[in-house]
């Protein structure tokens, strides 16, 4: 079956996985079960494996052993695509073009097919409304090389607009919060997740109690504990 459908869960089964150019496993016996609509936190100190747990779950690097399933579906070489398709990533470094604020949340997008409600709901979810509504030209407004006209946060902010305007059922967060006040950080993840259809991975190495996780994991000595239960 070469199309994955992602209604239930995501299941990861004795999972381990080294890198081919060296002889020591990053991550041991992994474990978990995320239902689909969760907010996820994974912690681990850096260097613990976080970032390649993730491109596991990305389907970007295969485990060396164990079985990962969506739904019941194991995946493998011939369904990763359609995986991988449900997905964003929003990762540490935001790539930004030195071009307007909307084809930076369209990224890729030819101009003719940029659908503005749907920029302006992923400017809304992302937090970005006040800021952008402060800018003389708004959307369109350049960011400048490498978005050198914007804060760190703003830059965060608009990796988060890009991936809500993708529409994935999945948005990895990878540190993709760490400039943001926690009030921010907060609001984005909560109108991300009121409905509970989009289903939310972050890693962090710097947890906040404030937010609140349907599951936390912690990632050390290669190996996951659910810290949440
Ligand atoms: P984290 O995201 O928690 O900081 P990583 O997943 O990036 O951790 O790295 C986990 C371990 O794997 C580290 O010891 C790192 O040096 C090693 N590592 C990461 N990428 C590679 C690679 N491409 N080849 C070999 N070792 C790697």
């Amino acid at each position: 079956k070469k199309e994955i459908n992602f209604s239930k869960q995501i299941i990861l089964d004795s999972i381990k996985f080294k890198y081919p150019n060296s002889k020591n496993y990053v991550l041991k016996n992994i474990n978990f079960l995320i239902n689909k609509g969760e907010t996820i936190c994974i912690l681990g100190t850096s260097g613990a494996g976080k970032s390649t747990l993730m491109d596991i779950l990305m389907g970007l690097i295969p485990p060396t052993s164990g079985k990962f399933f969506v739904d019941d579906i194991q995946i493998n070489q011939k369904n990763i695509s359609s995986w991988r398709r449900k997905i964003a990533h929003v990762p540490q470094e935001i790539l930004l073009l030195d071009d307007t604020i909307k084809r930076n949340i369209a990224f890729g997008t030819p101009d003719y097919k940029i659908d503005n409600l749907k920029i302006n709901l992923a400017i809304k979810i992302s937090a970005l409304e006040k800021d952008i509504d402060n800018l003389p030209k708004g959307i369109n407004t350049i960011v400048g090389e490498r978005g050198s006209l914007l804060s760190g946060g703003q830059k965060q902010r608009i990796g988060i607009a890009r991936a809500i305007y993708q529409n994935k059922e999945i948005i990895f967060l990878d540190e993709a919060t760490s400039a943001l006040d926690k009030k921010t950080e907060e609001n984005i993840l909560h109108n991300l997740t009121q409905d509970k259809l989009i289903t939310i991975i972050m890693i962090t190495h710097r947890p906040r109690k404030e937010i609140i996780y349907d599951k936390i994991f912690s990632l050390k000595d290669n190996s996951l504990i659910d810290i949440s239960k």
